[in-house]
Parts: structure tokens; sequence; C-alpha cells
């Protein structure tokens, strides 16, 4: 199945469950999306087109808000499930925006700066009648970065002749960005494992993160802060692994100097970060790592999913059985539109937080997401993903209903 087929599926379910399948039919497929074909001119001189998409998932809950990704694999299927995950995300983080997604279909690694830069401006011309800081506000996803948004927020407002900081959000702190922006999404999985830890009083806990960009490296510096010990990290560059615990500086330093991650420790196969024995285990890279090839042999006891669908439906199916407890994407990596919230509010209000106020104010919310979480998820007995889908739907249903 895809993803997209997975996300309609546990929608399905979850609306099901709440008695409400009749919004199935209006919530399967976004209110709108749009397919972009644009040109970009390269260094040599010569044009090549690029094609890119934008999907409004849903604006039940407030304008869209959700990510614009730059990678190969990014299809017309993606990129609609991702719009189906960001409205439920902002509806479990209780945050008054809707779900949208974009993405171009690109291989980064091929452009020098000045071509990203290009594209990235064509890229937001093409989609400039669709968002809008009341619309729908981009961030960054998958290969874009701060200085991705303040390129596409520079080419928003020159064609509005006007300053737009707050119809995109991620910005470098410099350009109206959020302090705290760039840390939010790693901290706010690690704020939610500090409650975990807490509630169930556990000792020396371990885990395992895949991935090392930007949501999971601060993720990893977070977890050491709060005494969790990292054995293992991997990312697309190779491997690290040390039974006594990574120190997050050294893995930096080590990517710093040798462009990879493997050497601050003993290497394992990537594929083995996430079958080891440990607490936590955190996927936060790609979708489908966690899947029917290799599901029966995780052993953690938690999963805090930092990347966007990382663990397929089938595979879904298997850690229920198994007992292994699901914290799931669209609640464990809120804490990034959750702080794209507090950035959306200080562009547009003007008055502009400290750092340490916007990490306590994430704490709190995302460790009261949390709670409300499990709540649901103890009292209707449900496995993790269901529980997050189910208080998800209720609240857009009830966005929906409050109209009638
Ligand atoms: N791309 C991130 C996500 O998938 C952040 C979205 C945002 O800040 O709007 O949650």
């Amino acid at each position: 199945m895809s993803e997209l087929e997975d996300a309609r599926e546990n929608l399905r379910e979850a609306l099901k469950s709440i008695g409400k399948e009749e919004y199935y039919r209006r919530l399967k497929s976004p209110e709108r999306f749009v397919e972009v074909n644009f040109p970009v001119k390269l260094d040599s001189g010569k044009t090549k087109m690029f094609k890119g998409y934008r999907s409004q998932h849903s604006t039940l809950r407030g304008p869209a808000k959700g990510g614009i990704r730059f990678s190969e694999n990014v299809t017309e299927d993606e990129v609609k499930a991702l719009s189906i995950w960001m409205s439920l995300k902002c509806a479990v983080a209780g945050l008054p925006f809707g779900g949208g997604k974009g993405g171009v279909a690109v291989d980064t690694g091929e452009l020098s700066k000045s071509e990203e830069e290009r594209l990235s401006r064509r890229y937001i011309d093409s989609v400039a009648e669709l968002i809008g800081e009341n619309k729908d506000i981009p961030a960054p996803d998958m290969n874009t970065s701060a200085r991705h948004m303040a390129w596409m927020m520079d080419e928003y407002s020159q064609d509005e002749r006007e300053l737009k900081p707050a119809v995109i959000t991620g910005k470098p702190v410099e350009l109206f960005g959020s302090k705290g922006r760039k840390e939010a999404t790693g901290y706010g999985a690690a704020y939610i494992i500090e409650d975990i830890m807490e509630r169930e009083n556990l000792e020396d806990p371990t885990a395992a993160v895949q991935g090392f960009g930007n949501a999971a490296a601060p993720a990893v510096r977070k977890l050491e802060e709060i005494g969790v010990k990292v054995v293992a990290v991997s990312d697309s560059s190779g491997t690290a692994y040390d039974e006594n615990g990574l120190d997050h500086s050294n893995l930096v330093e080590c990517r710093r100097d040798h462009g990879e991650v493997c050497l601050a420790g003993e290497r394992l196969e990537p594929e083995e970060v996430l079958e080891l024995d440990v607490d936590f285990l955190v996927p936060g890279a790609i979708a489908g790592v966690i899947n029917k090839e290799n599901v029966e042999r995780v052993k953690a006891d938690y999963i805090v999913e930092i990347a966007n669908g990382p663990t397929t439906r089938e595979a879904d199916k298997v850690l229920e059985e198994k007992g292994i407890e699901m914290v799931p994407d669209i609640l464990a990596n809120s804490g990034g539109v959750t702080a794209s919230y507090y950035e959306w509010v200080q562009n547009r209000t003007g008055e502009y937080w400290k750092k340490e106020e916007v990490l306590e104010k994430l704490k709190k919310s995302l460790q009261e997401a949390y709670r409300q979480f499990e709540d649901v998820r103890k009292e209707k007995e449900l496995y993790g993903r269901e529980a997050a889908y189910v208080i998800a739907a209720k609240k857009l249903v009830s966005s929906s209903e409050s109209m009638e």
C-alpha cells in the first residue's frame, strides 16, 4: 500500500470509530491540489523544466499549513498524503491551522546554490496565488531549510510589493524567523520522551535514532541532556554505534570533518539500527522504513516517529500485536509546526520572543498534547496511531459541525 492509501485507510477507520464515517468522502482528498511546471535557468545557461505540487488538504480548522520538500521521490500521491498528515497533526497539536504540503521533484545534490535559489523562487511564484498568511503558510521540509524560506519570502514579498513575513515559517532568525524553530521538531519529540520517562519511571533509558538531519540531530542533543543514552545513530552517510552512548557534539564534529556520522563509534549496518533492543526507537529520516520486511525484528519498547510516515500500516498491525508502544508522527513530530505557529504569531504581532520563552511554551504544549493522547489511548484501549487519529478526526468533524 502507498502512503496515501495508508493515510486514507487510517483516517477512514478513525472516522468510523467515532461514528462519523460520512466525513471520509470530504476528507479523503485535498480541498485543492495544484501541479505546476516551471523552467529554471541552470548555471550552464541551459533551461530545465521542474514539476512541483501544492496540496491544501483541509482549511476546516484554519489556513492550510505545511512544508515544501525538494526530493527526487516527490509525487502527487506523496504530497497528498503528507498534506492529510498535516491536517491531522495541526489538530492533534491544537493549532488553528489546517493542513497543506508542497514539493518539487528534484535531486538537490545536482544543483548549485544559485540554481537552488532560482528553483525556490520559481516554485513560490508558481503557487503564489494559493498561498498567503491567512490562506496557506508553507515551511521547510525534507531538503529545504531556513535559507530556502528566506528566498521564498523575499520573492513573494517582491511580488506583493510589501514585506510579508507571515506567509512562510521556518525562516532564518535574522529574517523574521523564530528562535527555537530550528530545534523544535527534535526537541518536541524529546519532550514527549521525557514525559514517558517520568510517567514510567524509566531508569537509564536507551535510544536508537535513524537520521541526523534538521529534525533528528537536535533530538539527539536533547535526549542526551535529559539522560537518555543514544546508543546508535544512522543517516544516509553511515551509522555510529556505542553501547555506552554516543556524544552529540562528537557526532557533529565527525560529520563536519569527514562528511559522515559513522566515525564516532562502531559501525553497524544502517538497517540494524532499527532492530536494536532499546527503550526508544526514533525513526527520524524517511518514510516507510519500518515495514513488513523488518517489523518482526524490531525490539524497542517505544517507537517515537520524528519522520513523517516511517511506519507502514502493515507494520503497525505487527507492532500492535507485539505490544510495542507507538507515538505516531502526527503527535511526535508536531513540535516543528507548533514552533511555526509561534513564528506566525510573532510575525503578525511584531513582538519577538526569547528562545527560552519559545521552548518553554513548546514543551508545555507538546506534553499537554501527549497527555491528552495518553488519556484517549488508555481509555479507549487503542493502538497509539489510532488514538492520535481519533483525536484529530474528532476535532476536524467538530469544526465542521459547529457551522451547521
Ligand atoms: N515540515 C514540517 C512537518 O512536516 C513542518 C511544517 C510546518 O512547520 O509548517 O511537520
